[in-house]
């Protein structure tokens, strides 16, 4: 725990400086274990500059999430007392704050990933440093491999070497396996030890409660209980989602100002609340607010997502309020589609993670909202590394474009299923982005140029090839962000925001909810105060705001690939609503559906024949009798599997398309190198 010494907090790691450096300096490879709060994230990258390191190249640290990467990067520039951007700097997907003086860059694993794709030796870099490894994010295990890759080629030539060092931090203690796959190499456990935690179980959410929970409602109730009985120490209260968590806010702020109120009719001596909510897309402005201490009298309430877990450390927190649940991107193997939901149960090992926040620096208690019986009968032991439960569409797509042809015999940390691979596979075939020999084609090269699905990057390809690029490269940004609809929960809110979305869908021509974002999207760029626009209408402006910074990315990279000689060119007569239905179709068809003969529901064309609905925010809901043919851009399950943001096509246009959905001989995809 920290501790103030000589005006400068000191943090467990800094007594093991000395110790850490001649790790790394002795081996290629080090794995450096601590208890979240430690110190690693912050100090480490700071003693291996101060030691000399970056004089050979760049310092890397990969952060599964993206608000770590900014929020860790702005804390070290202002410990050492620099510009971020300079000497200390972050690169996240669409957005890269490095420069030529960088000489520590925390960034995204994804972003790592990319700079494989144009140099597997990572000459840049003098160290890269995996953290937050025992989150299993599917970039950081791939990294993993690549790194191994690396290490065994220089081996066998060792002229190449370059002496690249890889650090590899984790939080939790079970670190043998990564230690094992860097070829046992040695472990630092930095020590340090948690004040105990009380465990409370709060029986709210029992396990016949699994599929439907309340645990907002639950989550204040409990947090209003601590705020009145117990004694000072801050709160943290880990929901799943943005959504949950705004709602959660919302009450607490209703309730809050209630007790305020009450506190100045009857003298009660309570403390005021201070509520802060937590999530990946938050407003830069707003992260620093949450690791400020209160002031006197005041309590913090921090309203987090599983981010609060290990990636960031917020100092000052007694009392946990875990809900149990946590958000993950799952994805179906045999459907061959992702969908995202309200929450999972949580791991067991990761509630221990949640609970050990409120003992960081004195004793303090965690509320479960469960009971011991969902602990035990729902909460796996440990949660699944994420590439065993996504789509590895993308990722395959890369290693094949870094010459990686067998994606098969990879060196994986947990190697996933081999019919996800082959999905993946198949995928990209569909997307014309490999050949029948499994070889990335002309197309596939383009498309791995993007960041973006490569689904989507081929929705891009083929709309500039049919010229209608100035409408679907704007859709293509605003499926990048995060929704951008806010739906209030209940009351006056909730018929007004609905209203102003069915305005703007009617206002895009009230038949496609992908021309719905483009509307949104033109009507901010057009307007003089966008981010007034976006609040009459129930818009996120933030989401837009990215949206657009992310449409002129992807229209230079466009535009550089249409300088070259081979991009592909398609003659197609119809009008610009058509030609952008047929461009989503080339990327989306593989999410295809037809309606039913009778009924509201909707058969998917991809094999399976899955049973879907439209999404009752879908324009189309409510006409599924005027359809036939459509697509979506993703599925939603709650109580049903719901196709969100759906578009209607003629059968004309996927006519010559499905046959390749079933005519693909997964063997011929196998059966060569893979
Ligand atoms: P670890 O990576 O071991 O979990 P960190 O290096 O992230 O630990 O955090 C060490 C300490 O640095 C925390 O206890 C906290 O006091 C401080 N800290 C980290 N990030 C920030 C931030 N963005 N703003 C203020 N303080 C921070
Ligand atoms: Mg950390």
């Amino acid at each position: 725990m920290a501790e103030r010494k000589s005006g400068a907090w000191r943090l467990p790691i800094h007594d093991f400086q000395d110790d850490i450096v001649a790790n790394v300096r002795r081996s290629q490879a080090l794995v450096v274990v601590g208890y979240t709060g430690s110190g690693k994230t912050t100090q480490l990258p700071q003693f291996l500059h101060k030691a000399g390191f970056s004089k050979n190249g760049l310092i890397g640290v990969t952060q599964p999430r993206r608000m770590a990467a900014l929020s860790v990067a702005a804390r070290v520039a202002q410990e050492m007392k620099c510009t971020l951007g300079r000497k200390v700097g972050y690169q996240v997907r669409f957005d890269d704050c490095t420069s030529q003086e960088t000489q520590i860059k925390y960034m995204t694993d994804g972003c790592l990933l990319r700079e494989f794709l144009d140099d597997r030796e990572l000459s840049r870099y003098s160290v890269i440093i995996l953290d937050e490894a025992h989150e299993r994010s599917l970039d950081t295990d791939i990294l993993f491999g690549l790194m191994k890759e690396k290490f065994l080629r220089e081996e066998e030539d060792s002229s190449r070497r370059h002496q690249l060092k890889v650090v590899v931090m984790s939080a939790t203690l079970d670190s043998s396996k990564f230690s094992q796959f860097f070829n046992n190499c040695p472990v630092f456990e930095i020590p340090g030890k948690l004040f105990p935690v009380k465990d409370v179980y709060c029986n709210m959410i029992k396990p016949e409660d699994v599929k439907n929970p309340s645990y907002c409602s639950q989550a204040v109730r409990v947090v209003m209980d601590i705020h009145t009985d117990q004694p000072q120490g801050d709160i943290l209260v880990f929901l799943t989602g943005q959504a949950e968590i705004e709602k959660t806010c919302d009450i607490l702020y209703k309730k809050s100002e209630e007790l305020d109120y009450r506190k100045t009719c009857v003298t009660l001596d309570v403390t005021s609340l201070l509520i802060l909510p937590v999530y990946g897309s938050m407003p830069t402005e707003q992260q620093q607010r949450i690791f400020s201490p209160a002031d006197l009298g005041v309590r913090k309430c921090i309203v987090a997502t599983n981010i609060a877990g290990t990636s960031l450390t917020i100092d000052g927190i007694r009392y946990v309020v875990d809900s149990g649940f946590v958000k993950q991107l799952s994805y179906n193997p045999r459907t061959g589609r992702g969908h995202s939901s309200g929450g999972y149960p949580l791991s067991r090992s990761e509630a221990i993670q949640r609970a050990g926040r409120a003992g960081r620096t004195a004793p303090g208690r965690c509320y479960r909202l469960y009971n011991r019986e969902f602990y035990d009968q729902c909460m796996p032991e440990d949660m699944l590394p994420e590439i065993q439960r996504t789509s590895l569409t993308s990722v395959v797509l890369s290693l094949k474009s870094m010459g990686i042809h067998n994606v098969l015999r990879f060196h994986y940390l947990d190697p996933p299923e081999e019919r996800m691979l082959l999905e993946a596979l198949k995928q990209l075939f569909y997307f014309d982005a490999i050949d029948r020999s499994g070889r990335v084609t002309p197309l596939g090269r383009l498309l791995v140029q993007y960041p973006l699905p490569p689904g989507l990057a081929r929705t891009v390809i083929s709309s500039s090839s049919l010229g209608c690029q100035d409408l679907l490269l704007p859709i293509a940004a605003m499926l990048s962000v995060e929704n951008v609809f806010i739906r209030p929960g209940e009351g006056k809110k909730q018929v007004e925001a609905q209203q102003s979305h069915q305005r703007l869908a009617h206002l895009a021509g009230g038949t496609n909810d992908f021309t719905t974002l483009l509307t949104v999207f033109q009507k901010c760029k057009e307007s003089d105060s966008p981010a007034r626009w976006c609040r009459e209408n129930y818009i996120h402006w933030r989401g837009v705001k990215m949206a657009l910074s992310i449409h002129q990315q992807l229209q230079g990279i466009l535009d550089k690939q249409t300088q070259t000689a081979d991009f592909p060119r398609q003659k197609l007569e119809g009008s610009p609503s058509e030609l952008l239905r047929r461009a989503l179709c080339d990327g989306f068809f593989n999410h295809i559906a037809r309606r039913s003969a009778t009924g509201r529901s909707f058969r998917t064309m991809d094999g399976h024949a899955s049973t879907v609905f439209i999404h009752p925010s879908s324009v189309l809901f409510g006409e599924e009798a005027q359809l036939d043919w459509v697509i979506f851009h993703e599925v939603v399950w709650t109580s049903k599997v719901y196709m969100r943001t759906v578009c209607p096509v003629r059968y004309s246009w996927v006519q010559d398309l499905l046959p390749k959905l079933h005519q693909l001989d997964l063997s011929s995809l196998s059966g060569c190198q893979l």
